[in-house]
């Protein structure tokens, strides 16, 4: 058998360790994970009341469509039908455009560290990758415009950054915008979109009008917090949705997600409860920070970067072994680092405890 050359040079997703594993390794009863970014609170308990009517007929396939909540969507937001395509999460829509617009002799430019799955899907196209190191933190949107030639088919642009929590503004993401050339697709993922706060946040979707080879990727897996159903969309020009069409699978979203997905975007109450916690417990994150001299990344996420005096990956070790499972920057292409999802203001109480008396103990 022979496989794509690029598949031996490639690994699996490593995702962080589980939480049933770290309880056998460690003997632990209560396991706390705040290494992917999940929302603490859950998912809208409207959606747990009608799970048991939503199952009641999986023999039938799924409308691959996804016409009700392609319908709740466009409401939403404030476009039209044939402006979505949805995805088992963002995930898979970040697959789709690979498949569409990448192959080998045609390029695609991203940050670096950015989310892994556009460079990993676009390899699988055999597409040259070009990535751009991040400059504290930011895109360094100016090298990266640099980059791109004629046969440049795809930008990444994740705003907020998932490491690094930050966004670009508007000024800058319209200057780039309007740099970028036309062959180009621009995709700005803002799976974080819900949590950001800040007055000078780029509006994607009303600017897709003015901007064709603009796409938007949104998720319910962060704030609405149901990353375990799969299901996230792109927003774009309805020419550039007819151009992803046909590299969907049929029925790609199942019948639950679907419906889960409209019942959870009708629970605002519970988006902005969540978004509430999220924020006080983050300025709690951060004003520990800056009492323990640890400098961060200015998120606008669910998340924080955080720079350590020591190694992540010892920050990492300590904390597993007392039931947290953290994200260590050395997994992330940031050393001496940890990422450190907003949880319950207990857990994030005892965390800071935990590392305090970590870094009280060590070389600082
Ligand atoms: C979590 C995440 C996604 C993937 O979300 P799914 O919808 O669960 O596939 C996409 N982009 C970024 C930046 C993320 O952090």
């Amino acid at each position: 058998m022979k496989a794509k050359d690029i598949l031996k040079t490639m690994k699996p997703y490593k995702p962080g360790k589980g939480i049933e594993e770290v309880k056998k390794e460690f003997g632990l009863e209560r396991i706390v994970k705040l290494a992917s970014n999940e929302n603490p609170n859950g998912f809208s308990p409207k959606v747990k009341e009608e799970l048991p009517k939503l199952i009641s007929k999986l023999e039938i396939y799924p409308d691959g469509y996804a016409a009700a909540i392609r319908k709740r969507v466009s409401e939403f937001i404030n476009v039209d039908e044939d402006q979505l395509i949805f995805g088992n999460g963002s995930d898979e829509v970040v697959q789709i455009i690979c498949r569409t617009f990448l192959e080998p002799g045609s390029n695609t430019v991203m940050a670096t560290p950015t989310f892994p799955q556009y460079r990993h899907n676009a390899l699988i196209e055999g597409a040259e990758v070009r990535e751009v190191p991040v400059v504290e933190g930011h895109h360094d949107l100016e090298e990266m415009l640099s980059q791109i030639d004629s046969q440049t088919r795809v930008l990444w642009i994740c705003t907020p950054n998932n490491p690094t929590g930050v966004h670009i503004n508007k000024e800058t993401l319209q200057s780039l915008l309007e740099r970028v050339p036309d062959h180009v697709l621009v995709v700005l993922d803002e799976a974080y979109y819900e949590y950001v706060e800040a007055d000078d946040f780029f509006d994607s979707l009303s600017e897709l009008d003015h901007y064709p080879n603009l796409m938007v990727l949104r998720t319910f897996s962060k704030a609405y917090g149901l990353a375990g159903l799969r299901i996230g969309y792109g927003v774009g020009n309805s020419q550039v949705i007819q151009l992803l069409e046909p590299a969907r699978e049929p029925f790609n979203t199942s019948t639950v997600a679907q419906a889960a997905a409209i019942l959870a975007l009708d629970d605002q109450e519970f988006i902005e409860n969540s978004l509430e916690e999220n924020r006080k417990n983050k300025q709690s994150l951060m004003e520990f920070c800056e009492e323990q001299g640890l400098s961060y990344f200015d998120t606008q996420a669910n998340f924080l970067l955080i720079h350590l005096p020591i190694s992540g990956d010892e920050m990492f070790k300590h904390l597993i072994s007392k039931g947290f499972i953290v994200r260590s920057g050395e997994a992330l292409g940031i050393p001496n680092s940890i990422r450190l999802t907003i949880g319950k203001k207990e857990d994030m109480e005892r965390i800071q405890e935990e590392m305090k008396q970590k870094l009280d103990s060590g070389v600082k």
